[in-house]
């Protein structure tokens, strides 16, 4: 598969967090190196929406109660 980096990658609070699972790096692998356009966060931002900072690629918000 062509590789298509998501233009967020370098400011993303998810793709620079390093202290997360390993899902996290699949997801990152998945999402951001290959099909950013799938990704919830990149989805949000593009629609002008508001980004929560625990929000994943896959819709997922991990860590709030
Ligand atoms: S989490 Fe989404 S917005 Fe952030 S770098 Fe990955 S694909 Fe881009």
């Amino acid at each position: 598969m062509e590789f298509d980096p998501c233009p967020s990658l370098e400011n993303c609070q998810f793709f620079n967090c390093l202290n997360l699972s390993g899902v996290a790096n699949v997801l990152k692998n998945l999402y951001c190196k290959l099909r950013y356009k799938k990704c919830a966060r990149y989805q949000r931002k593009q629609n002008g929406e508001l980004v929560p900072e625990k929000l994943w690629p896959n819709g997922q918000i991990v860590g709030e109660k």
